[in-house]
């Protein structure tokens, strides 16, 4: 069950982040989820949710963007967006492929009050 423990993490982040911005609550909370990252998105959300209802910065809501798996290849060095989990470069053919996004969960920003702030952060 890493969804605990993620958002878990992403929770502790949302609170300095708001402490550092002097905000009371955080409204929303955006990350994004490749599909190689491991993470169940329904569960995550489930966690966090149960996680943040009796949080200090409640009312909480997260927000799961689903970002694209994306592979470079090593021949031809093209880029392409893999909708299944077939790895081959979608130019040339090539197998010799690398994941170069897609197998990361990644803070995206939090929502305080009207205030978006954005951040780059990795879990
Ligand atoms: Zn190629």
């Amino acid at each position: 069950m890493h969804e605990w423990s993620f958002a878990r993490k992403l929770l502790q982040q949302a609170t300095g982040i708001c402490h550092a911005n002097g905000a009371r609550h955080c409204l929303e909370v955006r990350v994004q989820i490749g599909p190689l990252s491991g993470i169940e998105a329904t569960l995550l959300e489930s966690a966090f949710e149960q996680l943040a209802s009796d949080h200090e910065l409640a009312p909480t809501r997260l927000v799961i963007e689903r970002t694209p798996l994306v592979v470079r290849c090593r021949d031809c060095a093209a880029e392409s967006e893999l909708s299944d989990f077939d790895f081959y470069c979608r130019l040339c053919g090539g197998r010799a492929v690398q994941v170069v996004a897609g197998d990361q969960l990644q803070l995206v920003s939090v929502t305080v009050d009207d205030a978006a702030l954005m951040i780059k952060g990795t879990t």
